[in-house]
């Protein structure tokens, strides 16, 4: 009943009728930026958060203090968390059994103990997910795995399925493509998400998977600067891992400063999903992250060389009016930020999901950039798609938006080929759901690259 009450009460907060917590104008440490959009306190839909007020749920400090990692967290934060009773699953009967908060935390412990990602989940993303239904949640499918929703791998899937560690002239950096290469910078992220293409190597281990960590090292770093420097065909490095969030904004500093001062090097991009997850930090005056970023991003205008933020956002619930905010910050400042999405079963693969999605970022000036086919890696059978889905909602989005906010769909070639429009397949074979694709640009481009469709 307690339940029930705090249930109804986060419900009536969520849909923007209570605005308890917000702070008068002029009160915030916060860059308070006029916007039309409502400001719910949408984390209070946690019961743990329900008195949480807006200045504390912005501040980076906290998101990171109260951050879920690994089982032990997760097992106690959902047991706050969810009702009683669980709804039935519309999508799966797998699911049917789960009827209790018993049952789903128990499934979803055995879900963790069969992946290769593990648990970490920053507050921002557990207040958009909608506990009162969490089978059918498409944010809680993307980062909690459900034991009874995993399936069997295909037989053709590896643990680095894009071929990434052969493609390293040094540890840390992925020379695949001849003018492009991808500096894998740290592992770590601020959530772990399931179907992470570089799950052998990104965040901690986990009992089915030891891992190679990239930790920010000096001497690691000073042998892809030393790679990069003498390959002049270099222009364009993409920072990654893991997640340019977690490097400190010192490193940020001076990962830009020494790429912007290599003369080869044209543009760059920082890869983070930190404006999807927690994107309170971009507007936190108290971290120094987005402003090294800018700093960065300044100094490579006067140099007449980009660099540019890569973000990842896979459904429309992830964004709210603090993403908004955050993204208003950048645009003002003149960042160019591009998004990638992965196309997930039940999270995004339908036209109405996608074309939203898409919508969405172009409104707050984000380039929607990629859609991923879902890549062929381990444990993650039950989130991947036909490439006939991909196909279909390209077709069909293809023309209901303008071509310049259009998204390329892409499939990331199993075996190192790169990325291929998905629309150009070689062969398709739909009753094997095998497509063969080439890379004529590629390593002499005589390849023929696989990429199989789940096998259910
Ligand atoms: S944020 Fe990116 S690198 Fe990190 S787990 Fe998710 S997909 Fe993988």
């Amino acid at each position: 009943m307690m339940l029930a009450t705090r249930f109804l009460s986060a419900r009536i907060i969520s849909q923007g009728r209570v605005r308890a917590g917000l702070p008068s104008p002029g009160q915030s440490r916060f860059l308070t930026i006029s916007h039309s959009h409502g400001r719910d306190a949408y984390w209070q839909i946690v019961p743990l958060w329900k008195d949480v007020p807006v200045g504390q749920f912005l501040s980076y400090r906290w998101q990171i203090a109260n951050t879920v990692q690994g089982t032990n967290m997760l097992s106690s934060f959902l047991s706050n968390v969810l009702p009683q009773n669980i709804p039935p699953p519309i999508s799966n009967p797998r699911l049917l059994h789960i009827e209790t908060r018993d049952d789903f935390v128990k499934d979803v412990l055995n879900g963790v103990a069969a992946a290769p990602m593990s648990i970490r989940l920053t507050p921002h993303t557990l207040s958009v997910i909608d506990w009162e239904n969490p089978l059918e949640d498409p944010v809680r499918r993307q980062f909690i795995p459900l034991g009874s929703s995993l399936l069997s791998d295909h037989p053709k899937l590896s643990l680095d399925s894009l071929h990434e560690e052969a493609d390293s002239p040094v540890p840390g950096l992925v020379h695949r493509y001849p003018d492009k290469a991808l500096f894998l910078a740290t592992s770590v992220c601020p959530v772990y998400c399931r179907f992470c293409t570089r799950s052998y190597a990104v965040g901690a281990n986990t009992d089915t998977l030891s891992k190679q960590p990239q930790k920010p090292s000096r001497r690691r770093w000073d042998a892809i600067f030393a790679h990069i420097e003498k390959t002049p065909a270099l222009t364009d490095i993409v920072v990654s891992g893991g997640d340019s969030y977690y490097l400190l904004p010192e490193h940020v500093a001076e990962i830009g400063s020494r790429l912007l001062s290599i003369p080869h090097i044209r543009r760059f991009r920082f890869a983070s999903k930190g404006l999807a997850v927690s994107p309170s930090r971009i507007l936190d005056r108290n971290d120094a992250w987005t402003d090294a970023l800018l700093g960065v991003s300044s100094q490579g205008k006067r140099l007449g060389k980009q660099v540019a933020l890569h973000t990842h956002f896979n459904h429309p619930n992830e964004i709210t009016w603090v993403t908004r905010q955050a993204a208003q910050l950048l645009f003002e400042k003149g960042l160019v930020v591009r998004n990638q999405t992965v196309l997930l079963r039940g999270v995004n693969d339908d036209v109405a999901t996608m074309s939203s999605l898409i919508r969405q970022l172009a409104d707050m000036n984000i380039q929607p950039y990629y859609v991923y086919q879902g890549d062929m890696v381990r444990g993650v059978e039950d989130l991947r798609t036909p490439l006939q889905t991909i196909l279909d909602l390209e077709q069909h989005i293809r023309g209901t938006i303008s071509g310049f906010l259009m998204p390329s769909f892409v499939v990331d070639l199993p075996g190192g080929g790169g990325k291929r429009l998905a629309a150009s397949y070689q062969t398709y074979d739909r009753d094997s759901g095998v497509s063969t694709f080439i890379a004529p640009g590629i390593k002499g481009g005589q390849t023929v690259y696989e990429y199989y469709d789940p096998e259910v």
